[in-house]
C-alpha cells in the first residue's frame, strides 16, 4: 500500500490520509490473519491495542464531532479517509466507524433531544450499547419508502407500533432499534411527511426478535427479521418532529452514498494491488501471467474503472461541500462505482485462479459486498430513474443541464 500526499489536497486532509494510511498499512493488514480469530483472547488484546493507537494519534470515530468524542472533521475530508481505511475489512471497527450504530450515531446528533443523546447517544458512542436501524419491510418494497406499512398510532402519551420489518442489521445484539414508522395516513399533499423515525428499546413488551436473515449463506451479519406487536413506547422517543422521518433517512443515505463509494474505491484500489503482484509472480505457460494479452487487458480496464469512479466520487463530494444539489449525481455514483468494483474484483479473482474465491484474500468478501450494494440503499434501477428524472424535468422547463459543473 503506497499513499502519497495529493498535491491538490490542503495540508490537514494529506496529513490526515497519510496517518490513517500508516496504520492500516503497517498494523492492520499484517495482521489480518490474526484479527479475524474471533473469540481468541490474544485477538482480542490486539484489537484493543490497535484501538488504543488509534485514539492515541486522535484518528477515533472521525464520523462524529469532538464534543462526542470524535474527529469533528469535514465531510470531505472523511470521505478520503474512508479510501484509505478500506483497504482492510478491519479498519472501520478499529477506527470507532461501524455500521448501523455509526448511522444510527449521526441521525441522533442532528435530530436527538439532549435527554435523547444522554439516554441513547452517549452509550452508543462509548460501546456499551448496540443499535440498529429497522425499515426495510418483507411486505412492501424497500425501494419505495413511502409504501412501508409498519404503523405508530399515539395513545396518550404513549406510541403503539405494529408491523413487520426484516434485513434489520446488528437487531440481534442491539439494545435499540431506530424504527421507520408510518404515522400519517391522510395528506396526499406531502407524501413524505407521513413517517416518523422513533428509538424503539429491544425489550420493549411487543418487539419480537424472529430471527437473522442469512446473507450470503452467512449469519453473523444478524439481518434481523422483526415482529412490533402492540409494542408502546414513550411519545418522547419519536426522533425529530412528526413526519420527519423520510428526511431523516434521506440524510442519513446520502452523505453515506459517497463514503460507501469511497469505500468501494479502497477496496478496488486492495484488489488491483493483488490482481497487479498476482500476476507479476504468477508463472503459467511459459512467464509471468503479467506478460499475457488477457490479464494486461484486465489490468487496464480495472484502472480505468476506479480511476473514473474515482473522479465521479470525488466530484460529487465536493458538490456536497459547496452546498450545491449534488442528488443526481449521487444517484450517479451509487449507480457506477459498484458496478466498478464488481468489474475490478471479478478480474482480480480470476487472475488469483482457485485462492481467489477461498477465504484466503478479502477478494471473496469485496465481490459480495459489491453485489449487495447493487441493490442495497437504493437498487440501481430507482437510481437510474432518478438521473434521469432530474434531467428531463430541466428540459422541460425549458433549461439545459449545466454541462461542465
Ligand atoms: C446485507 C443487507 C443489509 C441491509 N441492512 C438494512 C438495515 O440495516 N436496515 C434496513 O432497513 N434495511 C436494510 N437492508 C435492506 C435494503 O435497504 C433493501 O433491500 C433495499 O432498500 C431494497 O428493498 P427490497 O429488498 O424491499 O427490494 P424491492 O423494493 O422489492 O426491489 C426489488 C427489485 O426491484 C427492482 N425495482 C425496484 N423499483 C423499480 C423501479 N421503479 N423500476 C424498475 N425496477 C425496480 C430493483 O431491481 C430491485 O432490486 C439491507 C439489505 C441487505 C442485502
Amino acid at each position: 500500500m503506497h499513499i502519497a500526499p495529493i498535491p491538490t489536497l490542503d495540508d490537514e486532509t494529506n496529513q490526515i490520509r497519510l496517518l490513517t494510511a500508516e496504520i492500516v498499512a503497517e498494523h492492520i493488514i499484517p495482521n489480518e490473519h490474526f484479527l479475524m480469530r474471533r473469540g481468541d483472547p490474544d485477538t482480542g488484546k490486539r484489537w484493543a491495542e490497535l484501538i488504543a493507537m488509534v485514539k492515541e494519534r486522535g484518528l477515533w470515530a472521525p464520523h462524529l464531532p469532538e464534543e462526542y468524542g470524535g474527529m469533528g472533521i469535514g465531510f470531505l475530508k472523511l470521505a478520503y479517509m474512508n479510501e484509505i481505511l478500506a483497504w482492510s475489512p478491519y479498519s472501520n471497527p478499529i477506527f470507532g466507524i461501524l455500521a448501523p450504530n455509526s448511522g444510527n450515531q449521526k441521525i441522533l446528533v442532528k435530530y436527538g433531544t439532549p435527554e435523547q443523546k444522554k439516554k441513547w447517544l452517549e452509550p452508543l458512542v462509548a460501546g456499551t450499547m448496540q443499535s440498529c436501524f429497522a425499515m426495510t419491510e418483507p411486505d412492501a418494497p424497500g425501494s419505495d419508502p413511502r409504501s412501508l406499512q409498519t404503523r405508530a398510532v399515539r395513545e396518550g402519551d404513549e406510541w403503539v407500533i405494529n408491523g413487520h420489518k426484516w434485513f434489520s442489521s446488528n437487531a440481534k445484539r442491539a439494545d435499540f432499534a431506530i424504527v421507520m414508522c408510518r404515522t400519517e395516513d391522510a395528506s396526499d399533499a406531502d407524501v413524505n411527511g407521513r413517517m416518523t423515525q422513533i428509538i424503539v428499546p429491544t425489550d420493549t413488551p411487543g418487539f419480537h426478535y424472529i430471527r437473522s436473515v442469512p446473507v450470503w449463506g452467512q449469519e453473523h451479519g444478524h439481518h434481523g427479521e422483526i415482529i412490533f406487536e402492540n409494542c408502546r413506547v414513550p411519545y418522547e422517543n419519536r426522533l425529530g418532529r412528526e413526519g420527519s422521518g423520510h428526511q431523516a433517512a434521506q440524510d442519513r443515505l446520502g452523505a453515506g452514498r459517497v463514503y460507501h463509494c469511497m469505500n468501494c474505491i479502497g477496496q478496488m484500489w486492495r484488489a488491483f494491488d493483488m490482481m497487479v503482484r498476482r500476476a507479476l509472480d504468477r508463472e503459467v505457460h511459459g512467464g509471468p501471467l503479467a506478460d499475457k494479452q488477457f490479464i494486461q487487458g484486465f489490468i487496464a480496464d480495472s484502472y480505468m474503472d476506479i480511476q473514473a469512479a474515482r473522479l465521479m466520487t470525488i466530484r460529487c463530494a465536493e458538490l456536497m461541500e459547496h452546498g450545491l444539489d449534488a442528488r443526481t449525481d449521487i444517484s450517479a455514483i451509487k449507480i457506477f462505482v459498484p458496478n466498478a468494483m464488481h468489474r475490478v474484483v471479478d478480474r482480480a479473482i480470476q487472475v488469483h485462479g482457485a485462492l481467489g474465491v477461498s477465504s484466503e484474500t478479502p477478494l471473496e468478501g469485496m465481490y459480495r459486498g459489491a453485489r449487495t450494494l447493487r441493490l442495497a440503499d437504493g437498487p440501481d434501477e430507482v437510481h437510474r430513474i432518478l438521473i434521469a428524472k432530474n434531467v428531463l424535468k430541466r428540459y422541460r422547463n425549458g433549461e439545459s443541464w449545466d454541462f461542465g459543473l
